[in-house]
């Protein structure tokens, strides 16, 4: 498989450090909040990725982190931590609005079909391996002590910003616009490992360190419990594209220092979700979430197929319409597929043809717009109907949109619907205009379509059939 690999800025082929297992890393959720629907697209994506590489014979040991503390309300590590806000915004405690978010955002996720993570770590479960790494930075000379903070001395590395070709400069100016410098700080780019003095001394958890009591910083929890749970050798690191800088580029900077050596050899960023108007966020405008589509009549499976739709390294514009447009595409298709019989044997000379296609657009750097294309691909295909069920059904271990129990769930209600209308005087006659169609008695059969017409019964001639219904 063919990836792009922030961390070189190409398209590099993926070779796991050991092939019996690709060890994977995604960021977690900040439990403050819902997530929204731009936050899923990056988990989708990266439910799409673990997928594929599974689907391409690899087995995946997949972690993922769940922040329920020291993530401020500013990535430059000022401002309040965005669990406590959280906490107050709804008179609860730190750990029960991180309970209450942390089932939604997985609830949120069985909807969108992503599959759980192997591991599931909570940053509050690992205290100790923080104080193991900061202590190891101490000692190494990588990192400092200053008005009750521990830092991440930036100027002890090579090369900082590992992911951006700008000017460092700029780079930096921009990023701490508008943010009050930390004059603790040695260099501007320095970040804080463990605190112990916040300008809000309202942190609601804090523990005993060696620096006295205190609370992690937001970076160093992704690579304590990465190395915990996938050893000092990651294959690949993935995360929403605003994480490359600074939470990316600073776990690079800790984990190398601490390890003396290579972390992560590829790194996968999710490009945005963006409204009309900017970049989704939680606190701007109307907040969407999937159980907001949900109220508004969308299939969480409209949502997936839309952003399966477009290439994860492009920007993907949310509207409305667009949503809209991706529903009808998502009723149709399963609309399709619920015309397909199980009728015999298996053509493998087409099966491999297709499922080959599909497996291109995969290893191409995961361009999903083309593997659902490749779903269409077999609906047009000249193969018969069980080779083309058994395609879906192999396709959509990557693409997880229901195809097959949503196209069975609509044959079952529309059986139902058939019955709960059933009716023998109709019947009769939609067959005795049937026989007279065969018999190419067309008068009568048109006699027998007015008098329906004259009891309310349309008559809808199908592939499948005559069906009826009344109007
Ligand atoms: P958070 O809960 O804020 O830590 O973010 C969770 C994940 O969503 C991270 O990987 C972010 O990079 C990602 N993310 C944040 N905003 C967006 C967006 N508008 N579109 C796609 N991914 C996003
Ligand atoms: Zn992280």
């Amino acid at each position: 498989m063919y990836l792009y690999n922030s961390l070189s800025h190409k398209k590099e082929l993926f070779v796991p450090n050991n092939p019996e297992i690709v060890k994977m890393y995604t960021c977690g959720p900040t439990v403050y909040h819902y997530a929204h629907i731009g936050n899923l697209r990056t988990y989708i994506m990266e439910d799409v990725l673990e997928k594929a590489l599974r689907y391409s014979g690899y087995n995946v040991k997949r972690v993922m982190n769940i922040t329920d503390v020291g993530h401020l309300a500013s990535d430059a590590d000022t401002g309040e931590d965005k669990m406590v806000k959280g906490a107050k915004r709804e008179n609860k405690s730190v750990m029960e609005i991180a309970q209450y978010y942390t089932d939604a955002f997985f609830a949120d996720c069985e909807k969108l079909n992503i599959k759980k993570p192997d591991v599931i770590e909570p940053a509050t479960n690992c205290i100790d391996e923080y104080i193991h790494m900061v202590e190891t930075l101490l000692a190494n000379g990588k990192a400092y002590f200053v008005g009750g903070n521990v830092y991440f001395d930036t100027s002890t590395l090579d090369k900082y910003y590992v992911f951006n070709d700008h000017d460092e400069e700029d780079l930096a100016t921009g990023v701490r616009e508008g943010v009050e410098e930390d004059t603790n700080k040695k260099n501007k780019n320095d970040f804080v490992l463990w605190f112990t003095k916040s300008k809000f001394e309202d942190q609601a958890l804090k523990w005993d360190s060696p620096w006295g009591v205190g609370y992690p910083g937001w970076h160093i929890e992704c690579s304590c419990i990465s190395m915990k749970h996938l050893g000092e050798d990651l294959d690949i690191h993935a995360g929403g594209i605003d994480n490359a800088f600074p939470h990316h580029t600073n776990e690079i900077a800790q984990s190398e220092s601490y390890l003396g050596h290579k972390w992560c050899n590829y790194w996968f960023h999710v490009h945005h979700l963006n409204t009309d108007t900017g970049k989704m966020s939680k606190s701007k405008g109307e907040f969407l979430t999937v159980s907001l589509l949900e109220k508004k009549g969308y299939d969480p499976m409209a949502y997936r197929l839309f952003c399966l739709q477009s290439h994860y390294r492009r920007n993907l514009v949310f509207s409305w319409e667009n949503l809209d447009n991706a529903a009808v595409a998502y009723e149709k298709l399963i609309a399709k597929i619920a015309t397909l019989k199980n009728d015999g044997e298996i053509e493998t000379e087409a099966f491999n043809k297709l499922k080959a296609r599909f497996e291109g657009a995969l290893n191409g750097d995961l361009n999903t717009s083309v593997a659902v294309t490749a779903v269409y691909d077999v609906l047009k295909a000249k193969c018969n109907d069980a080779t083309k069920l058994a395609l879906l059904a192999d396709f959509d271990q990557v693409l997880s949109l229901n195809l097959l129990s949503a196209a069975e769930n609509l044959r079952k209600k529309q059986a139902e619907e058939e019955a709960a209308n059933a009716d023998p005087e109709i019947d009769a006659l939609v067959a005795a205009r049937t026989a007279a169609k065969k018999a190419k008695n067309f008068a009568e059969a048109d006699r027998i379509r007015d008098e329906l017409k004259a009891m309310g019964v349309e008559i809808i001639d199908t592939p499948q059939g005559t069906k009826w219904r009344k109007v």
